[in-house]
């Protein structure tokens, strides 16, 4: 309690009823959920009935660290020789994995199995396809991926299949519609649900079920919401339900810091809690106290330019520190290098470390090139968020395998393992196999059995097939016996997938590197059953699906702390560094080039909401590059600096000029530099 100030204090110790702290960047809001949850166990409530909900992985893996700080200072070190495995914790969760838990007990209500699995992108992505063959509908008029983000986006506004019609405005989202349908009963039909269906249903079971709503809301005295602004209609009315029998609700935000609104997160909910709840106590916290004043001179200048906001006060409780740095540079490898060389001498300097380090990017593409300057430099480097770990091939490849065995009845997992490594059972044999299984209306693997002795298959590949069918038998029985860290290991071991490796990557390095996953996964689900005898496959498989929650190890936490952060704006939410880069800060970078497209103006004032959170991230420097020529599909294109660093610089006035006088510019070599 004594790091509070006197605002925190009073959101700290206001312990029961709704609240809602509503705040600038770096003003301890994260700090005060943290220290409310040890407060109120300090002052009684079980551990295990508060609930606290963040939105990434990594803010969850965080608070869970900054809450076990706090309390293990406040016992002493007395009890601590209990071992922490047994003591009850609080929920720290992301929205995702708390719907997962839910789901698991209660899916059954809704038509779906029990044992239900979460399907992937690439199932997503076939699901969809199929679901628009079925309609007659050409890829040339939608395709897979444009029809994936149709639906995510209806189901972020909660609209269900028979609704989807009604609000399509395009001839492309009526058939969308159509297709949505389909994708739908498809995803059911094979018990698996995408990634927003859990929040949907979640929130379907509460509405329809008012006894799973008070089952669930009787799970907890407390709940707390980091990160507010961004959550979605669904994330709302779950809160709401778990929340509404004892009212004790405290959550925490800032509405120039929303950066989901393409998936659905209101500002609007962070705006109306006080209608919902009208005995709530508003609290505002107005020091600053992460970064010097001259970053935050930048950031208020910057988040001015948006219209439509709450207008804060954000004070510095720091003092003025450095200017933030403008680096110019030809072309985006220039910009790396600088970037990587600044970074090593300032490392030159006593107390400082790789971990004080991020480099903060707006595209997926952005981190390549760094990631070669880093590996150039020897750096240790972590990349974070958007380019996920279990997007790899090689992880999900395994992952399908332990699915495989979890539930043999999980067909795209099935038809992504069934082959590889190469073992024989080619195109044709699948199809065979796929053709009985739907003759006989069953899951492939059960109509395996039957199409073996029928002697459907030519001899060869019989043989192959009944080998792959004894590999998950074993697995199947290895799995009652180990856990999940070590029937990974066997994975590996049995399917041979190491000559899946040496097949695709000749080069002796990328082998390596994909060697390296594969162990990270062995690690992750090692870790994962440690100190939780219990840990079954299924749970470890439903953590990945959401993004490995608590996946968390501490010798990755370790690396982190000693590596250079490599991640996107979206996944720094929450997250502060010493010295920040933002790089790229250009036209159609930042800005990114799809709001630049937009037709609603809005589309802008969300990209500055998200250059504000990377410009806040920065404890005690700031450094913004943009290239003058940038790549594209391997030719090098001129660029516009992004509007932003104008707008910061209270040049705005210049950044209309650049754009429109840029092609002259250009060929004069002359550029107005922000
Ligand atoms: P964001 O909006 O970016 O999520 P936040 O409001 O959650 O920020 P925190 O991350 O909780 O802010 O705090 C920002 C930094 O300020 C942290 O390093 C935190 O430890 C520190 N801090 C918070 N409150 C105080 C205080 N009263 N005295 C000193 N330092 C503080
Ligand atoms: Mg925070």
């Amino acid at each position: 309690m004594a790091g509070l100030n006197p605002a925190q204090r009073d959101a700290v110790q206001t312990l029961t009823g709704p609240m809602l702290v509503l705040a600038g960047a770096g003003t301890g809001k994260t700090r005060v959920v943290t220290t409310r949850i040890a407060e109120l166990i300090r002052r009684g409530t079980p551990a295990e009935r508060i609930l606290a909900v963040t939105f990434t992985r990594k803010a969850a893996g965080e608070m869970q660290e900054r809450a076990a700080v706090l309390l293990s200072r406040g016992k002493k070190g007395a009890s601590r020789k209990r071992g922490k495995k047994k003591e009850p914790r609080p929920l720290i969760s992301t929205f995702h994995s708390l719907c997962v838990k839910i789901l698991r007990r209660h899916i059954h209500q809704l038509g779906y199995p029990e044992k239900f699995t979460i399907c992937d992108r690439g199932d997503q992505e076939s699901i969809a396809r199929t679901a628009l063959r079925e309609i007659r509908v050409p890829d040339e008029t939608l395709r897979p991926g444009d029809l994936l983000a149709i639906i995510s986006n209806w189901k972020n506004q909660s609209i269900e299949p028979k609704e989807a019609a009604s609000v399509a405005e395009s001839d492309r989202e009526h058939l969308a519609a159509a297709a949505y349908r389909r994708y739908q009963s498809k995803l059911k039909l094979r018990g698996t649900t995408d990634f927003d269906d859990l929040l949907l249903l979640t929130e379907q079971l509460m509405t329809k079920h008012p006894a799973i709503r008070r089952e669930e809301a009787g799970l907890f005295d407390q709940i707390l919401v980091d990160e507010y602004q961004d959550t979605n209609g669904s994330q709302y009315r779950i809160v709401k339900a778990l929340a509404m029998g004892h009212r004790n609700l405290c959550v925490v935000g800032d509405d120039d810091q929303s950066i989901y609104g393409w998936r659905g997160a209101e500002v609007q909910h962070i705006l109306r809690f006080t209608k919902d709840w009208p005995e709530a106590k508003v609290v505002r916290l107005e020091e600053n106290y992460r970064s010097t004043g001259a970053i935050l001179d930048y950031a208020n200048t910057l988040i001015a330019f948006n219209s439509q906001r709450h207008d804060k006060i954000l004070r510095p409780a720091r003092g003025a520190g450095q200017r933030p740095q403008i680096l110019q540079l030809q072309d985006e490898t220039q910009e790396a290098e600088t970037v990587i060389t600044g970074i090593q001498l300032a490392l030159q300097q006593p107390g400082i470390k790789a971990g004080d380090f991020a480099i903060l990017c707006r595209t997926n593409e952005q981190p390549r090139i760094f990631e070669t300057e880093l590996r150039k430099a020897k750096l240790p480097y972590v990349l974070l968020g958007g380019m996920s770990f279990f997007d790899r091939k090689e992880v999900r490849d395994l992952v399908a395998y332990l699915k495989v065995v979890s539930n043999p009845t999980d067909e795209s997992s099935m038809l992504r393992i069934i082959n590889t490594p190469p073992r024989g059972i080619g195109a044709s044999t699948v199809k065979s196999l796929m053709a009985a299984a739907v003759e006989r209306g069953k899951p492939l693997w059960e109509a395996i059995p039957e199409v073996l002795s029928t002697g459907g298959l030519p001899a060869a590949a019989a043989g192959s097939v009944q080998k792959f069918q004894k590999l998950i038998q074993d697995l199947q029985e290895l799995a009652e016996r180990l856990p999940p860290g070590k029937l990974a290991d066997a994975v590996v071991d049995r399917s041979n997938y190491h000559r899946e490796l040496d097949r695709i990557y000749p080069d002796p390095n990328d082998r390596e590197a994909r060697r390296a996953s594969v162990e990270e996964l062995i690690n992750a689900a090692t870790n994962y059953s440690d100190g939780n005898d219990e840990a079954t496959l299924r749970e470890f498989l439903d953590d990945v699906a959401v993004g490995g929650d608590d996946l968390g190890d501490d010798k990755e936490k370790e690396l982190a702390r000693n590596a250079v952060a490599l991640l996107t704006m979206h996944s720094a939410k929450g997250l502060e560094y010493p010295y920040v880069y933002m790089v790229g800060m250009e036209e159609g970078i930042l800005p990114h080039r799809r709001s630049l497209e937009a037709v609603e103006a809005s589309a802008i004032d969300e990209e500055r909401r998200l250059c504000y959170v990377g410009v806040t991230r920065a404890q005690e420097k700031l450094t913004l590059s943009f290239a003058l020529t940038r790549r594209k599909w391997g030719k090098p294109r001129e660029t516009t600096p992004s509007r932003f660093l104008y707008e910061m610089t209270g040049q705005a006035e210049n950044a209309k000029k650049s754009s429109k006088s840029t092609s002259k510019q250009r060929k004069t070599g002359k550029r107005a530099k922000p």
